[in-house]
Order: C-alpha cells, then structure tokens, then sequence
C-alpha cells in the first residue's frame, strides 16, 4: 500500500515507523521546514510505552528514560507543600518522562531515508472521498499525488478534521499552561507530581539526567497578553513549596513558553471517512490533565499498524480488507480515546475549581478518597494492549 501521513508530530511519526515496518510505502508530510518539537517534557505511561513496543521502538525508549519516578513519593499537594493525596507506588511505577526532542529523534531515525518530507503543506483534494492529497513543495510548487490511504495526523487544528461535516470545533478549558525543563537537575527532594491552589496548579517530573520536567497552569483568558511569562510564572508559584522556586531558578527564562489548553468541543462520530483516518490530536484532542494526548496517539499508530499489518506491503489490497481494518481502526479508538478524552476534561476542571468554598470542599474529597480508588482509575487508562498483528512485521530494533 502507498500511505501518505500528513504531520510528522509524534502520532504521524509513530504511524510512519509501524506501517513501514509492516511493508507499506510511506510518505510523511510536514509543513516545518525543519522538526522543532514544540513542549518539553512529555509523561509516556504503561499504555504508551506498550504502543512503542509493539512499534519496534520500545527498546530505543527504553535507553533515552529511566524509571526514576518511581522512587519518588506522587500525587497531589497544597501551595504549602501538605499533601492532599498519595497516588499508589503501582500509578507511577512505569511512567517514563522524556524530552519531546528526544522522542521525535528516535521515532525520525527509525524511518526509511527519504520518508519525511520537510516544509511541505498536504491536504485533502475538493473530492475528500477520493484519496488525492494536494501537495504544495516548500518552493510554492502545487501538485496532486495519489496514494491508497491518508492518514490525518496533522494536531488539535486539523485542517482534515475541519474539512469533515459535522466537525465540532474546540473549545477553551478556561486555564492555559507555561512548561520548561531546568538546565541542570535539581533535587525534587523524595516527591513529584502536582500542587494544586486556587486557580492555580503546578507539577514536576524528573527526566533520565536529573534534570526536572515542569508546568505551571492558570485560569485566565485564552489570549491573555503578558509581557514576560517567566516572570509572571515566578509571581504566580514562585513563593509555593519547595523545590518549587529551585525548579524556577534553574530554568532558563528562554524555554519558557505558554498554550492555552483546549480540546475538542464535542467527540467525533467517526475517524474515518472512505479511505482517510484522523489520529493523534486531530481525532482526539485532549486536556492534558491525564497526560494522555500523545500516549494515545502513540496507541492510535500502534493499532492502524497492526490492523493494517495484513494487507501493507500488498500494492493493490482489495478495498473489502481495507475497509474492514479501517472500520475496526474507528471503533477501537472512539471506544478507547473519547471516555479519556471526557476524564481528562473533569480532572482539569476539578483542579480549577473557581471559588474558595469550592477549592475547601475538592481539598476535603481528595483527602477522602482512598488511594487504592485512585490506583485503579489509573491502571484503566494505563493498562492496554494493541490488537494482534493481522500479518507479518519486521522485527523489533534493538538499539
Ligand atoms: C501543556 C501540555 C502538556 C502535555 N503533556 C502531555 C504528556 O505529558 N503526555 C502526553 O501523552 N501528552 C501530553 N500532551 C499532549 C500531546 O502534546 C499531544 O497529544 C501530542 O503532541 C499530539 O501529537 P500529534 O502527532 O497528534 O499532533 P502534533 O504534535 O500537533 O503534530 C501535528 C503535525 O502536523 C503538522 N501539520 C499540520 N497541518 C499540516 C499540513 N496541512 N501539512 C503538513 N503538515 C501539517 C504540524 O506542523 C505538526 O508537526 C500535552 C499537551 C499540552 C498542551
């Protein structure tokens, strides 16, 4: 099969790796004329990191993250550093925190030479059952290609998705989200995890080298204006519980940076359409409150991978078989991403509780509600395996 992929972000990445493995032809196309990850760290999880082992890439991972947050004491804590609830060991045992730049590098070098195609614009043809894809060269060259599948993998602000009747648009949660990396580790002092005040959440996460993965979030305005958002990022958590101005002070005001967080207004009735997917964001934008977004994504490649692992490296497949591994593509993942989607969104909204009767009451739950309840919310998302392969796939790397 010739597959194109449109967005070489972490889900499109991801599919490209798994569906060349399972011998299709494919092409990626980004729009950057170069690969900067936007964002830091990333959270991958039990779910994600099964995702890239049934990729090829789990043993690659593997060697750029440590395990580390495992020692680590976890869950929620008050701006004076009291703890309003313990996560059980076995919720953070298997979460890995890596530098995004770091994960597009492995999931780069594991494709075919000639794969990516950088600084090049693709979208849906005027005939969207059709699957031309128009292409436009990063010197303003416009050409149609032809391909057996596309694969919309191109973020929240999907262009396919929008194409799409019936596309719900997004909406704002109401917080937006600064996110930095300190320039040399810092001692998390035995815990991690979140801090939550009113209106206001901070979190940390070690990465391999010690250095210190962090997010601050506030409710405001989407496009609130600040003139310098490391100093607003001080103002707002820079007298908050230790290490928590350590973690301020070791970060260079450069990487700082802030997203207003949305997510999808409504969940999509399909992912699919005739012979195009959406995966990643553009299916399934997320709050990032589980830390879900790109782990899902991961498992959206994982699945079309393995659902397509069949029929991939046959040049003319009959339409009945892909129709058939598409159709299941849609219905695992809708049954899989949406009621995350919906968690992620009433998390977020529990941490940004608007009054101070409200913030006492949600303070008063947390300490209520036992650990073990906590875990096995945790181990629902966590817990997950592809579909097994419909053919056969190239081995495994071992790096
Ligand atoms: C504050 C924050 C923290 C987060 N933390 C976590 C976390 O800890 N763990 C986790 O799992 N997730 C997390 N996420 C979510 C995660 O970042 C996303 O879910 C993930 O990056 C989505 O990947 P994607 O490949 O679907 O989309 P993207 O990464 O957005 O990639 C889409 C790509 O498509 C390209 N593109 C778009 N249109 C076109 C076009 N027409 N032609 C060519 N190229 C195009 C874009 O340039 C881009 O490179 C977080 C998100 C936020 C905002």
């Amino acid at each position: 099969m010739r597959i194109a992929i449109i967005g070489a972000g972490i889900g499109g990445l991801a599919t490209a790796v798994g569906l060349q493995r399972a011998g299709a032809e494919v092409v990626v196309f980004e729009r950057a004329a170069e690969l900067a990850p936007v964002g830091s760290g990333l959270s991958v999880f039990p779910n994600g990191i099964a995702a890239l082992d049934s990729l090829g890439l789990g043993s690659s991972f593997r060697a750029i993250t440590s395990a580390n947050a495992a020692a680590l004491d976890a869950g929620q804590r008050r701006p004076d550093g009291g703890w309003l609830a313990h996560l059980p060991q076995e919720a953070v045992s298997g979460l890995r925190v890596v530098h995004r730049a770091e994960l597009h590098e492995i999931l780069v070098e594991a494709l075919q030479p000639g794969t990516l195609r950088l600084g090049t614009v693709a979208s849906a043809s005027r005939d969207a059952t059709s699957t031309d894809v128009e292409v436009i060269e990063v010197d303003g060259e416009s050409r149609i290609e032809t391909f057996d599948l596309v694969v919309a993998a191109d973020g929240i602000n999907s262009a396919v998705r929008r194409s799409w009747p019936g596309d719900p648009g997004l909406r704002y949660s109401g917080y937006s989200s600064w996110r930095g990396v300190t320039s040399h580790p810092v001692d998390l002092l035995g815990a991690a995890g979140e801090t939550w005040g009113r209106g206001l959440r901070f979190g940390m996460a070690p990465l391999k080298d010690g250095r210190v993965y962090w997010f601050g979030v506030a409710t405001m305005p989407a496009d609130a204006k600040i003139d310098d958002e490391y100093a607003r990022v001080r103002e707002l958590f820079g007298e908050w519980h230790d290490p928590i101005p350590a973690l301020l002070d070791a970060t260079d005001p450069a990487v700082v940076f802030r997203l207003p967080i949305n997510d999808l207004a409504e969940p999509l009735p399909t992912f699919r359409r005739a012979n195009w997917v959406l995966l990643g964001d553009s299916a399934h934008a997320m709050t990032p409150d589980l830390g879900q977004g790109a782990n899902q994504a991961m498992e959206d490649a994982a699945t079309l991978a393995a659902l397509l692992s069949g029929i991939a490296s046959n040049p003319a497949p009959a339409q009945d078989l892909v129709d058939s591994a598409l159709a299941e593509y849609d219905h695992l993942r809708r049954q899989r991403t949406q009621p995350i989607a919906k968690r992620a969104r009433m998390l977020g909204a529990l941490a940004h509780v608007p009054s101070r009767a409200g913030v006492v009451l949600r303070n008063a739950v947390m300490r209520l509600t036992p650990a073990a309840a906590m875990g096995k919310q945790a181990a629902a998302v966590q817990t997950w395996m592809p579909p097994a392969p419909t053919g056969r796939v190239a081995p495994a790397d071992v790096r």
